[in-house]
């Protein structure tokens, strides 16, 4: 998946979630949303950290909170920042997570319950049968 139109899933998906209560399909995909997002802000610190741009390691500071409202406008200033520059690394590794929390929802909203195994990224097998 491109990273434009996967950005535009999450955001969908954040979307559709705005009525309560969560299912709990939701609830595990928020909870993997989160858990993405605040890896990105520490693997993203060390990145500006490394870079020795102090200005970058504001921006990322501190834990990202998970109100549905926040999240949405989290996610919106990261289509407009990426639609004009390119990924560093810390972005490419958080795509990645947001990539693999999609599918994980998708799987478990298709079969009605958590996939047992998660599925290759770039050949979309479960990673058992992966020969990637
Ligand atoms: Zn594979």
């Amino acid at each position: 998946m491109k990273i434009n139109e996967q950005i535009t899933t999450v955001w969908q998906a954040v979307n559709g979630c705005n009525k309560l209560p969560l299912t709990v399909a939701e609830q595990r995909f928020y909870a993997a949303l989160e858990t993405a997002l605040n890896q990105h802000a520490s693997d993203a610190r060390q990145e500006a950290a490394a870079l020795g741009c102090l200005s970058a390691e504001h921006k990322v500071s501190g834990s990202i909170e998970m109100e549905p409202r926040e999240l949405r406008k989290f996610l919106r200033q990261l289509v407009e920042q990426w639609n004009n520059r390119p990924l560093s690394e810390a972005e490419f590794i958080l795509f990645g997570r947001l990539a693999e929390a999609l599918t994980a929802f998708g799987d478990e909203v298709r079969l009605g319950h958590p996939a047992t195994e998660r599925r290759c990224m770039i050949c979309n097998v479960p990673v058992s049968r992966c020969c990637c």
